[in-house]
């Protein structure tokens, strides 16, 4: 059952070939039998799963209509806030954290009749690209299990891969969707900003956070974005449907897009390791044979992003996580002196390393004598930044490259420079900077059998466009069927 695709098992569902309370016991076995040594899991609700799934199999077996997820199981990264069980954001901080309510995209799939199963490690507080900076445990890339699944939203990525659940959400502020789905050979899609509500996702850097499916299919992930996208007046940066309608993104994804026009950016692509710019190249290849015509483009602002984006996403983190002070939310000091203790302590105690320095970096830039030397100059090169995506549109229907230089690396490889992990984030924060969406889509393995990620970027609100782009590449290739030995 867990080779299923969403599509074809809630169709199964659906017509009462398959239970969805048997769905659910396949894929508890599989979490007991595999996630010891993935990790992907920070917590699980079975008993609510199943009660859930034989409630839709009732409903399904007395004719009533039922939702587009209908009984299919599925997980959510851990920063997305359940009124059932605990919101953790792999912090220390909010180990014990129990949130009084379902964020959106929760509501969403409740509303779909989708089965919330769990709740997938991450780097903490969203912070990371290997899921080594969460404080509660390590997620194990299910292609290799000496090495990392990506991050942020690696638990999510390595539990689609694993078949531990039939799809996942994630959240993605500098590529934490598009770069583990990468390095697990998935795909993975960030929408445009504001096209998913952040209504109860705990926030990261709000002008880049975006919520948005992790599948192994892209029809999986248009039948996930069906689900998700549209307004919601509790986000303020949610578009109205009037300025940006939501499309059925299922519909017509079959239908390849007529003379294709796809730019690259040679310079930016010189940084990548030779078996990612191989398969990148093999990757053209099949869109080539398929009648697309290639242009090249330069985008002499992108070399500033990652300067750019760890300015901006810093300081907003710092604004962010004040939250955090002992009183409101999660861990409080045993015996503080003084209140300012409460803060210093509880913050002291509660944050990992990486966290801490992302808020003092912060707010340094925030700071009165160098708001302006970083952080409005950020600014500005984030519009010049976006200024390179608007030019490579007028000249292509979508801009291709590659989602990260390396395929997944060795755990603990890189933890001793942050600097290296954040260069990697080359080819997915320029990403956020603009707005616009993107995917990862499987395109090859390296030597090793590592897998590695084909990154499609369109205009914003162009959802529709970009998965019927993915989808002429699955149809010619069989990447996405490959699954890790487990
Ligand atoms: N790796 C980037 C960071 O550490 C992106 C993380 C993300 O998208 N949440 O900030």
């Amino acid at each position: 059952m867990h080779e299923l695709s969403i599509i074809e098992l809630k169709d199964k569902i659906a017509a009462g070939e398959v239970k969805s309370a048997d769905a659910v016991k396949s894929v508890f076995e599989r979490i007991e039998k595999h996630d010891p040594v993935i990790g992907a899991y920070i917590s699980t609700f079975k008993e609510g799963a199943l009660k859930a799934a034989l409630d839709v199999d009732e409903r399904i077996a007395a004719g009533e209509t039922v939702g587009a997820l209908a009984g299919v199981p599925i997980a959510v990264k851990d920063n997305m806030c359940v009124s059932t069980g605990k919101t953790t954001c792999a912090s220390k901080i909010l180990e014990n954290f129990e949130a009084p309510y379902d964020g959106h995209v929760i509501e969403k799939l409740k509303e779909a009749d989708a089965i919330i199963i769990g709740k997938l490690n991450m780097d903490e507080f969203a912070m990371g690209s290997s899921c080594e900076n969460s404080a509660l445990q390590q997620t194990k890339n299910p292609w290799d299990v000496s090495t990392v699944p990506g991050g942020s939203s690696g638990g999510a990525a390595a539990a689609v891969a694993a078949r531990m659940c039939f799809g996942a959400l994630g959240s993605d502020t500098g590529g934490s969707i598009r770069q583990p789905a990468s390095f697990c050979g998935v795909v993975g899609l960030k929408p445009t900003y504001g096209r998913v509500s952040r209504y109860g996702l705990v926030a990261y850097g709000s002008s880049l956070d975006q919520i948005g499916p992790l599948t192994t299919t892209v029809s999986d992930a248009a039948l996930m974005m069906n689900v998700i996208a549209g307004h919601d007046k509790r986000d303020s940066t949610s578009i109205s449907t009037d300025v940006a309608p939501v499309k059925d993104y299922l519909d017509g994804i079959d239908q390849p897009l007529d003379g294709l026009k796809i730019a690259v950016v040679p310079e930016l692509n010189a940084g990548a390791s030779q078996q990612v710019k191989d398969a990148i190249e093999k990757g053209l290849d099949v869109y080539k044979g398929l009648g697309a015509e290639i242009v090249e483009v330069a985008m002499p602002n992108v070399e500033y992003a990652i300067a750019t984006y760890y300015v901006i996403a810093t300081a907003e983190a710092s604004s962010n996580l004040a939250r955090f002070d002992g009183v409101h939310y999660g861990h409080r000091t045993e015996k503080p002196k003084d209140y300012i203790e409460v803060y210093s302590k509880s913050r002291a105690e509660g944050f990992g390393t990486e966290v801490k320095r992302r808020i003092m970096l912060g707010t340094y830039a925030l700071s009165s004598g160098y708001y302006d030397a970083y952080y409005l100059k950020a600014l500005k090169v984030r519009n010049l930044i976006r200024q390179d995506f608007t030019n490579a549109f007028e000249k292509a229907d979508c801009l291709m490259m590659p989602v990260s230089p390396t395929t997944a690396f060795k755990i603990g490889e890189k933890t001793d420079d942050p600097l290296e992990m954040y260069m990697a984030d080359i080819y997915t924060i320029a990403v956020n900077l603009a707005g616009i969406p993107g995917i990862s889509i499987p395109c090859g393995f390296d030597d090793g059998g590592l897998p590695i990620g084909l990154q499609i970027l369109t205009e914003a609100f162009t959802e529709d466009r970009l998965l019927r782009i993915a989808r002429m590449f699955e149809k010619q290739t069989e990447y996405n069927t490959k699954m890790p030995k487990l």
